[in-house]
Parts: structure tokens; sequence; C-alpha cells
């Protein structure tokens, strides 16, 4: 389970209508709770690093992207739980290529792009053999 407050889901809802029809993402620094629940604290929005024509359908995090949220929540206290990213016209599950650039532990949360406008969230962890994504539930919680 991943909690996130309702400013930090309608962030991730406005980032995802910004940048369609191109795909959004971002980091989700937070605490790993001792209960298995994700925090989320902090969102990183992250610009798209991938070239013109391979922005639709694939987002991408650079490793200095990933250097920098790294460095950011250290100052902060915190860990990266996870990371976000939208699918423009396409449903809010994951492809082949998500399973294929995800790591274990993380929260990978998406969010469809329907004509522009943000539908369904949705949040998947990593099987621990990496075989498929489990679904998990997205608790909407204040700070
Ligand atoms: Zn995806």
């Amino acid at each position: 389970m991943i909690i996130l407050t309702p400013d930090q889901i309608q962030m991730i809802r406005q980032h995802s209508e910004q940048d369609y029809p191109n795909e959004c993402c971002g980091v989700v620094l937070g605490i790993f709770g001792e209960d298995g629940a994700k925090r989320a604290e902090r969102l990183l929005p992250i610009n798209n690093a991938r070239e013109e024509e391979a922005r639709y359908n694939r987002f991408l995090i650079t490793s200095e992207d990933l250097m920098r949220s790294e460095l950011q929540a250290r100052r902060l206290g915190l860990d990266i739980v996870g990371f976000y990213h939208s699918h423009p016209d396409h449903p809010a599950q994951p492809s082949t290529f998500d399973l294929e650039h995800a790591w274990p532990t993380y929260s990978y949360l998406i969010v469809a792009v329907a004509g522009g406008v943000s539908a369904e969230l949705t949040s998947w962890e990593l099987k621990s053999d990496r075989s498929a994504f489990d679904q998990e539930s997205i608790k909407e919680e204040e700070a």
C-alpha cells in the first residue's frame, strides 16, 4: 500500500495533463513504514528525457535524475519509495516496458490520461521474482 495526500494526487494528475499527449514522470520520496506501507512525503517531477519521437509511449528517468533525487531524499531524511508516470490514452496498466524497467520494493504509480484529462490512478509493486506486477492499494490521507 502507498499513502498519498489529496494534494500529492492532485499534483500527479496536473503533471500528467500538462505533459499530455506526452508521458510525464516523477519520483516519489517518502518513508517505508514498519507495517509495509509507504508514505509519500515529497514528489519530484522529472522532465521526460526521451527523444521527441519516443516520448509518446516511454518514460525514462536518467541516472542523473536518479542521483539528484537520491541526494535530495537524503537531504530531507527520506527515501525514494516509488515513481509515477502517465499513460496518455492508454489504461493505467503497466506495459511490458514498465515491467522490464522496474525494480522490486518501489511503488509504480500510473495515471491514465484520456483525451488530456487525467483518469484512473493505480499503483503497482514488482513481484520479488520480477515476473509480474501486483497491484497495490492507494490510500488518500491528509498529512
Ligand atoms: Zn508505463
